[in-house]
């Protein structure tokens, strides 16, 4: 995404996680739900943006829904967004979802292996399961 950012659109934020599988799995859930499950419902940005204070990306936080997709418990994407002024209505981490994967060998920073990819898959199902939420609940644009 750029500046701009269709009217009610939920906007999911993954983290920037680079050189952890736990990184990677944050993008490639947010990719899923945004370039294929739902790419009329949703939206995504660099989190780069929000970090700089990118007016535009202040104001698409403070105005769309945000989900906000985590590598890890230092949950950078959710405090950016929540510094940037926007409400955090669902933040999920990578990390949490390992839980019911232990002993899992996700891949690496670059790649996925199989069971990486299912755990992508079921972030992906639980982002889809809150856009459906927000969306029931008229909760998408404020
Ligand atoms: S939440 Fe964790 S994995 Fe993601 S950018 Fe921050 S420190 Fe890295």
């Amino acid at each position: 995404m750029g500046n701009e950012c269709v009217d009610n659109a939920v906007l999911v934020i993954p983290c920037s996680g680079i050189g952890k599988v736990h990184g990677l799995i944050s993008r490639e859930a947010t990719y899923l739900v945004t370039d294929e499950l739902a790419p009329e419902q949703t939206e995504t940005m660099c989190l780069a943006l929000l970090v700089k204070g990118d007016p535009g990306a202040v104001e698409a936080v403070r105005t769309h829904a945000c989900i906000a997709i985590d590598g890890c418990a230092k949950a950078c994407a959710e405090k950016n967004v929540q510094i940037a002024g926007g409400a955090v209505a669902k933040a999920i981490q990578v990390a949490e979802a390992f839980k019911n994967h232990r002993g899992a060998k996700p891949g690496s920073a670059t790649m996925l292996t199989d069971e990486g990819w299912a755990i992508t898959r079921e972030i992906a199902g639980s982002i889809i399961s809150e856009v459906e939420r927000l969306r029931a609940s008229e909760e998408v644009a404020r």
